[in-house]
């Protein structure tokens, strides 16, 4: 059977979407990835995650798959002539309209699967905003943890691997291995960043930046030792945690 929530007729969403069932929206981007990926990693990423987590856990938890949500909060790449993105403001209103959406399903728990980094504070703040007004047990997870938020990424990038770089190149080479061409593909790690303390990308000060701010192609982090064999293990890693993480959420309350 389908798990995906558009698959589902009208009237079988009122039988079919329970007060137990968790709603799991994919957000991607459409954002320039350098000369060696195309637009579409961060849509393609969540969406291939989600798809995998919901065929590990989504009949035992009941888990609807929406529809990706590929465009979003990218203006970091705002200079990059074709990067379709939507404005914070924006951004908002459509997880607002979203959530007020989903309030009409008797669903009471969402969850943000986000696979681009400058969408995160953005989530963070819509997590509470759909919380108060509809009063939805909200949750927000990452394929992997963006390092600007504290995730990790390689040692050979100094941590900064945050765009397009070693792990993300070589998990979007698992998924579709015809796309990537690392011909152009160069180091591009901001080694100044990384002798900083305090600000730096995870450190305890945190810093407006856009993805041109550090080197005028746009990509942070190594990719040219990228392998689809790495992306599997990092693929398959994310999809059995965050799979772990969605029996939690499917009995997470509040209360002592
Ligand atoms: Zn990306």
């Amino acid at each position: 059977m389908s798990r995906r929530y558009e698959d589902l007729t009208g009237p079988e969403i009122a039988e079919a979407i329970k007060p137990s069932s968790i709603l799991l929206l994919p957000i991607g981007a459409i954002e320039q990835h350098g000369p060696h990926l195309p637009m579409s990693v961060d849509t393609v990423i969540a969406e291939e995650v989600a798809t995998a987590v919901v065929a590990a856990c989504g009949e035992e938890l009941d888990v609807w798959q929406l529809p990706t949500l590929s465009i979003s909060k990218s203006n970091e790449h705002a200079w990059s002539p074709g990067t379709l993105y939507l404005s914070p403001e924006t951004m908002l209103a459509v997880l607002r309209d979203i959530g007020r959406s989903i309030a009409t399903t008797a669903a009471q728990r969402l969850v943000l699967l986000n696979g681009h980094g400058g969408n995160t504070t953005h989530l963070g703040t819509a997590l509470r905003e759909l919380r108060l007004a509809h009063g939805l047990k909200t949750f927000l997870m990452h394929p992997s943890l963006p390092p600007a938020y504290g995730g990790t990424s390689t040692e050979e990038e100094l941590g900064m691997g945050i765009h397009g770089g070693l792990n993300e190149t070589s998990v979007f080479m698992y998924l579709r291995p015809d796309e990537v061409d690392l011909s152009g593909a160069e180091r591009k790690v901001p080694e100044r960043l990384a002798e900083n303390t305090h600000v730096k990308f995870g450190g305890s000060v945190s810093f407006g930046w856009l993805s041109n701010d550090f080197d005028p192609d746009g990509y942070i982090g190594d990719p040219t030792g990228a392998s689809a064999e790495l992306g599997k293990q990092l693929f398959d890693n994310a999809v059995a945690k965050l799979a772990e993480a969605m029996v939690e959420i499917s009995t997470f309350d509040f209360g002592r």
